[in-house]
């Protein structure tokens, strides 16, 4: 008993578990890329990545989480 954050430990486990993800798509052809999240992302934004087929720009589609797969 000496943590008193009040959060129980198995749901900051499963944060620390959970990876978060990026769907990346080309405004002009809709190819879609997956990749990790980076910081201040959000749905909508224009990203710096480019298509890698038309090299146009990409923005986010979505955001999400996902568990890593046990092995
Ligand atoms: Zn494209």
């Amino acid at each position: 008993m000496s943590s008193s954050k009040g959060y129980p430990r198995s749901i900051q486990e499963l944060i620390s578990r959970v990876q978060v993800f990026s769907l990346l798509k080309c405004r002009r052809c809709g190819e879609e890329i997956e990749r990790s999240f980076k910081k201040g992302e959000y749905v909508g934004k224009l990203t710096e990545e480019k298509c890698p087929k038309c090299g146009d720009k990409m923005f986010v589609k979505y955001i999400y989480m996902r568990k890593p797969r046990k092995r």
